[in-house]
């Protein structure tokens, strides 16, 4: 495992900012670490990433624990903070030699070159960070992040405060980097880890709600199949209640009702329904939980 979590708890103060975490992260993929603003998602990655310790349980990276092997899992990981805290009086390519520099990294001239091709930062690699938009910071982020080669990347809401522009590029060259590395990233935004990432965890107040595969998270969550289903005129609840496959049936508005069916194949009977009742089915629809919806249920 590239990521393991088990039994976190963290305490501030009074505060319990994480409540008996556990999970765990496979190699190769693109993990959203998704919650509400205050859920504990900085507060996990600042443990993962040892810059401050949790008040029990076990955290390892790539098998190293974060406690007793600290220094072999810096080498391990590349971490973009929340604020993305750079020197802005420093030159592109002056910050990531220095950064390179912290890490010990060897032929230290060729690596920031590279960096700054990977990351995308050629026609500003000679500019002071002062000077870039929030997008090429976040590149310099990045490049900083990865300067050392680490296994594991943790970015800790990398794509917030970007225009649309920026945040389709910053997303574009995170899922490129994806492909090579382990990547856990956090954000509040559901459309992120949609268009992101391979799996989701959603913590909420502290405590994993929800880990699955993006794609599954919405099949999971589901109760039964709604098939929305609109009619030209008034139906009668009772009899649209005995169609065969049907659940249960609740006028949604007007004309609309939502059926909830056992399988898909209801809609067959429904038209059948609507034709021998003189009805006639002007949209029909399966109603999806995004997840936004499945968020949501999940953290209110
Ligand atoms: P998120 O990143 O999901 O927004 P955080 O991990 O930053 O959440 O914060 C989780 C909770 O812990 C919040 O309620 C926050 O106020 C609290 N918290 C974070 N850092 C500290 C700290 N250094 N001291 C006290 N409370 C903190
Ligand atoms: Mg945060």
């Amino acid at each position: 495992m590239s990521i393991e979590v088990k039994n976190v708890t963290k305490i501030y103060g009074k505060q319990k900012a994480l409540d008996n975490v556990s999970f765990s992260i496979e190699p190769g993929s693109i993990v959203g670490f998704l919650g509400p603003n205050g859920a504990g998602k900085s507060t996990m990655m600042k443990i993962i990433t040892c810059f401050i310790p949790q008040t029990t349980g076990d955290v390892k990276v790539c098998g190293f624990d974060v406690i007793n092997n600290p220094i072999d899992v810096k080498k391990q990981v590349g971490y973009l903070p929340e604020h993305n805290p750079l020197y802005l009086d420093m030159y592109v390519k002056e910050y990531l030699d220095f950064i390179g520099g912290v890490h010990k990294i060897g032929n230290r001239k060729a690596r920031v070159k590279e960096m700054i091709d990977i990351v995308g930062l050629g026609i500003e690699q000679n500019k002071k960070i002062g000077a870039l938009s929030k997008g090429y910071r976040q590149r310099v982020g990045l490049a900083q992040a990865m300067i050392h080669d680490p296994k594991v990347l943790i970015l800790d809401e990398p794509t917030t405060g970007l225009d649309p522009n920026q945040l389709e590029e910053i997303r574009g060259l995170i899922k490129n980097i994806g492909k090579e590395k382990t990547i856990m990233l956090s954000t509040h935004i559901m459309q992120e880890v949609e268009a992101i990432c391979d799996k989701t965890i959603i913590i909420n107040q502290g405590k994993i709600v929800a880990n699955d595969k993006t794609q599954d998270l919405g099949q999971q969550q589901k109760s039964n199949l709604v098939l929305m289903v609109e009619f030209d005129k008034d139906a009668n609840s009772n009899h649209l209640k005995n169609i065969v496959g049907v659940i249960r049936v609740k006028k949604h508005k007007d004309k609309t009702w939502a059926f909830e069916v056992e399988n898909d194949k209801v809609r067959n009977n429904i038209f059948q329904y609507a034709m021998e009742n003189d009805l006639v089915v002007l949209t029909i629809q399966k109603e999806t939980q995004n997840l936004e919806a499945i968020f949501k249920k999940l953290t209110t």
